[in-house]
């Protein structure tokens, strides 16, 4: 069959394939646990229910503007005032399918064959393969080892004649790390001056822990959102829990905005109503939902130190925000994908293998489950792999005996 060079050059989503095989294994009666899925497992907040419910009696259910509903534009000017300081206009925002789809479509507006973006590693698995789509090549730019924060000047030599931009994911999937204000700034102040997009993706904006904070870049430029080459990515899947309602933004200039609303009207009409009323739901309700979901992480998060203390050989640098964690586990095997597949055939715990963000010798795991979740699964790691822990565990109600190490 001959297909399309450039869509059999996009990968296949790692996650998506795990969650395949961990769901056969459960089928079978297995007792999987699941640190490799990126969404949090709190109930839809009641107000998101309660507005989309309306917006589906209403019996209403039509195409909308490709650009959003005007309520839920307001919604969003009212969490960019409130969030980031800034005054947006309605011509400014863009309702997506998700953050995924304000990714694509922004590459697809700005980019030229072979431009090129730089993409931070560790990076979100989407990243390069949506910027190949749109007929661009990322540039990676890879910390030093020990740390999950770029080194500026590294950005800095990157940059070439054909860079259109630079995707800033803070807080970050895979890795959790907040990146430092400074950082922020500096990429905010190259990036005006050197007029190319810094697209940030803030979808785990305010999932961060110990009073910290995820630097806005818009502190950083007194442009306003018109002439800055600043773009915000947000939704409501992660920091509402609401993944699978599909609804995402874009802040941009306008004409950006118009741009992507023509590629919207060619390819999806726009988000259903009914999710972008669950989304103005969430939006318009009580925001102690978000906290409440926060502090749940941030609990799972000192559960998981807590657990790595005792795990010899795996180094973990501490997650700043979002809810995942990624340590190193470069002593006990290089080879990621290696450690992922053996740490669900022996130990029932699915992860994903750092090479899929670019962080070789890594997994990620993902703490957005229940506390048992996280205290089995890393007992049952640290039993696959350090020989200093004890060799007999109960996954299920087998008792299992380590005799490989
Ligand atoms: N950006 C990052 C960094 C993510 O981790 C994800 C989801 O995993 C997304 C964007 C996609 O968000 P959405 O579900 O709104 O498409």
């Amino acid at each position: 069959m001959k297909l399309s060079k450039l869509a059999l050059d996009i990968a296949e989503s790692p996650t998506f394939a795990l969650n395949e095989e961990a769901r056969l294994l459960r089928e079978r009666g297995e007792a999987v646990i699941h640190l490799g899925i990126g969404e949090p497992k709190n109930k839809t907040p009641m107000a998101a229910i309660l507005s989309s419910a309306a917006k589906l009696t209403s019996g209403e259910v039509k195409y909308v503007p490709p650009d959003g509903l005007p309520s839920l534009k307001k919604a969003i000017i009212r969490y960019t005032e409130d969030n980031y300081n800034r005054l947006v206009a309605p011509e400014n925002v863009i309702v997506t399918n998700g953050a995924k789809q304000a990714l694509f479509n922004i590459f697809y507006s700005i980019l030229n064959p072979q431009d090129e973006v730089i993409v931070l590693t560790p990076y979100w698995v989407s990243y390069p393969e949506i910027i190949k789509m749109c007929y661009g090549k990322p540039v990676f730019v890879t910390p030093e080892d020990g740390t999950f924060i770029p080194r500026f000047s590294d950005i800095e030599k990157a940059v070439t004649s054909y860079t259109r931009a630079i995707i800033v994911n803070s807080p970050n999937n895979p890795s959790g790390a907040v990146y430092p204000a400074e950082l922020v700034a500096q990429i905010v102040e190259f990036c005006e001056r050197k007029g190319i997009f810094m697209i940030c993706d803030d979808i785990y904006h305010k999932l961060v822990f110990d009073r910290k904070e995820a630097a806005p870049a818009y502190r950083f430029t007194n442009k306003d959102v018109e002439n800055s080459h600043v773009i915000v990515v947000n939704g409501v899947a992660k920091v509402y829990g609401m993944t699978g309602f599909r609804i995402g933004w874009v802040i941009a200039p306008r004409q950006l905005v118009r741009v992507m609303s023509n590629v919207t009207v060619q390819t999806t009409s726009g988000a259903s109503p009914v999710s972008q009323a669950a989304a103005e739901g969430a939006l318009n309700g009580l925001q102690s939902v978000v906290e409440a979901l926060r502090l749940q992480i941030q609990n799972n998060r000192d559960i998981l130190l807590q657990e790595m203390k005792t795990f010899n050989g795996a180094r973990l640098i501490t997650p700043d925000g979002t809810f995942y964690a990624m340590p190193d586990l470069r002593a006990f095997n290089g080879n990621s994908v290696e450690v992922s597949k053996f740490l669900l055939k022996k130990a029932m715990v699915v992860t994903v293998p750092g090479k899929e963000f670019g962080m070789e010798g890594h997994i990620r795991l993902s703490i957005s489950g229940t506390v048992k979740d996280v205290t089995e699964g890393i007992a049952r790691i640290k039993w696959a792999l350090d020989p200093t822990s004890p060799n007999e565990i109960y996954i299920g109600d087998k008792k299992m005996i380590r005799d490989w190490l």
